[in-house]
């Protein structure tokens, strides 16, 4: 697979403000490096404070005449942008596979789904409706419009670098809002190639830029901004709670995609082979680095032993490597950082009586590189069934009754994602309804889609996106009282 950008135009080193490239970070330099092989990608620069308030004040400034375009006019713009990722997606796949290292396979699917949000909010654009309702006096009117929020700023994380970007840009300039995105510090070069693409389908200069540099000084000029009127944010639940109190003080409204501790539930009258599949999917799809990825696996008795042998058989052997090469299923992990927990949560796991079926050490290409692995026999206080391992690790954890199942799986403070196994119409029924979570995969490992409302509950987060839903998180309604004659 090759690995060179073959439009050079979409490999940008700078932040991107108010339609200008902009080289000079006034708070140093920051590098990336390609997680497969260690090589540096990238040297940009750091923004000041100022010079993220500039690209605020830019989008404000684009305000007006974004929002009044015509919502018609907004749509072809996003459809031009779409056809230009369609066109360009090759090259955004393989920004991905170098700054992120996913399979080149998964990354041509990352930017088929991303392109997705830009279609889907394209056409959404146009059926943004109010309401109409009877006064208490039949004299007078009651309507309700929808009107675009304004300035909104995004962060965004690095396990999905043009995705989570697509799913935040599409909706806000759909519903005639601006915006400024803070890509994650790993992965700022998919964002800025979107950015240049959306230059080149219209988007005017100041609706969408992109700035780089310290998470913790841009956030804070994003967050405390009073031009800005809305954040969304993906991430950890810890950085979210920060934005949340940052955004307090100018209450600006807030969506936020904050960290899983998926449960998949796999009962005894389940289709092995379907429920196989699913975790493999749920889990092992970019090396488990998903805030929806199965994190924890509960297992009835009577399908345990089975399901045990046959997950191992078909994880143990996933190839693993960088991301370019054929055939690979596996990549390496984000940091060093992420490996170190992968192995803390291994370890904390086998020290308290699991049992590793297969994997259970960092690979031997060495890096960032770590094996496939399977546990069995993990129980209810052990680091993988309580924190998001964000690995490619597969906790088993056997249980008898669907009650305890349940109380099991509700037993965290996150509620994103969860999956049930079952052919019975009634369990699920039962079951789906019992899960305290936003979204519930039904004998699938595979839930994100554009037509789909992604968000969780509990403190798994606020809002959602994709969907007919997603674009209310970009508009605000005003109610008209008009009295008649
Ligand atoms: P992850 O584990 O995915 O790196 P984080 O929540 O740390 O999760 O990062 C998600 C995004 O939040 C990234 O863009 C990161 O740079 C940003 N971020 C991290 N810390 C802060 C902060 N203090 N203020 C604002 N943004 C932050």
């Amino acid at each position: 697979e090759s690995r060179t950008v073959a439009d050079h135009t979409l490999f940008r080193h700078a932040a991107y403000i108010d339609g200008q490239w902009i080289e000079n970070g006034e708070s140093g330099r920051f590098t990336i490096a390609n997680p497969s092989t260690g090589e540096q990608l990238a040297d940009l620069p750091s923004l000041s404070r100022p010079q993220v308030a500039a690209a605020i004040d830019a989008a404000h400034r684009a305000l007006p005449g974004w929002r009044a375009k015509s919502a018609k006019q907004r749509a072809q713009i996003l459809r031009r942008w779409f056809d230009l990722v369609n066109e360009h997606a090759e090259d955004l796949a393989r920004l991905i596979v170098l700054e992120e290292g996913k399979p080149v396979t998964e990354a041509r699917g990352e930017i088929a789904y991303a392109a997705s949000f830009i279609e889907w909010f394209a056409e959404e654009a146009k059926r943004v409706r109010g309401d109409v309702f009877p006064a208490p006096d039949p004299a007078n009117r009651v309507l309700v419009l929808k009107e675009p929020i304004g300035v909104c700023a995004a962060i965004t994380p690095w396990n999905f670098p043009a995705a989570m970007i697509t799913r935040k840009v599409a909706p806000a300039l759909a519903a005639g809002c601006t915006m400024v995105v803070k890509p994650a510090g790993q992965t700022p070069l998919t964002a800025l190639a979107l950015a240049e693409l959306a230059t080149r389908a219209g988007v005017p200069a100041g609706v969408f830029s992109v700035v780089l540099g310290k998470a913790s000084e841009v956030g804070a000029e994003l967050t405390g901004n009073p031009l800005v009127r809305k954040v969304s944010f993906t991430g950890s639940t810890e950085v979210g709670r920060l934005l949340l109190q940052q955004s307090a003080a100018t209450v600006k409204k807030s969506s936020m995609e904050l960290g899983g501790n998926a449960a998949v539930l796999v009962f005894d009258d389940a289709d092995l082979e379907t429920a196989v599949s699913g975790v493999v999917a749920a889990k092992y799809r970019n090396t488990g680095q998903a805030c929806i990825s199965a994190n924890r696996v509960y297992v009835q008795s009577g399908i345990y032993e089975r399901f045990t042998a046959e997950l191992a058989n078909r994880v143990a052997d996933l190839p693993v490597g960088d991301g370019f090469e054929p055939g690979v299923m596996l990549g390496p992990l984000i940091d060093q950082s992420a490996v170190a927990k992968v192995e803390e949560h291994v370890a904390d796991a086998i020290g308290q009586g699991a049992r590793v079926v297969c994997g259970g050490a960092r690979h031997d290409r060495g890096g960032q590189f770590y094996q496939p692995t399977v546990l069995a026999d993990v129980g209810a206080g052990m680091k993988v069934t309580r924190e998001e391992t964000f690995g490619p690790i597969t906790p088993l954890i056997p249980f008898t009754h669907e009650a305890d199942a349940i109380r099991q799986a509700n037993d965290t403070e996150f509620g994103l994602a969860a999956y049930v196994f079952s052919r019975d119409a009634e369990r699920i029924w039962r079951v789906a309804a019992a899960l305290e979570a936003g979204m519930v995969g039904i004998n699938s490992g595979l839930i994100s889609n554009e037509t789909a409302p992604f968000g969780g509950i509990k403190q798994s987060g606020l809002g959602r996106e994709g969907s007919i839903y997603g674009i209310d998180e970009y508009m605000e309604m005003k109610y008209l009282a008009w009295a008649g004659s």
